[in-house]
């Protein structure tokens, strides 16, 4: 994944995610857990690019997508 991409959309599969909230750990601005410990999007522009992408390399099981302003999928 390169640095230039803007991130404009980022999705959760419910399905893959197992409630690690690394994600929220890392982007607490960006990410929360629902009642059923799923992850969901609180605000898309609650931290920098950077600390988003980190949050979703970290996820153990990759249920953080990323996408780009043409809504191409840059991440996984
Ligand atoms: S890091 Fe991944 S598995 Fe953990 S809460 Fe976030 S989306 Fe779910």
């Amino acid at each position: 994944m390169s640095s230039g991409e803007k991130i404009t959309k980022i999705e959760i599969d419910r399905e893959l995610c197992i409630g690690a909230a690394t994600c929220v750990a890392l982007a607490p601005g960006v990410f929360a857990l629902d009642k059923e410990n799923k992850a969901y999007v609180v605000d898309e522009n609650g931290a920098d690019q950077e600390m988003i992408r980190l949050a979703a390399e970290s996820c153990p099981t990759k249920a953080i997508s990323l996408f780009d302003k043409e809504g191409k999928q840059i991440y996984p």
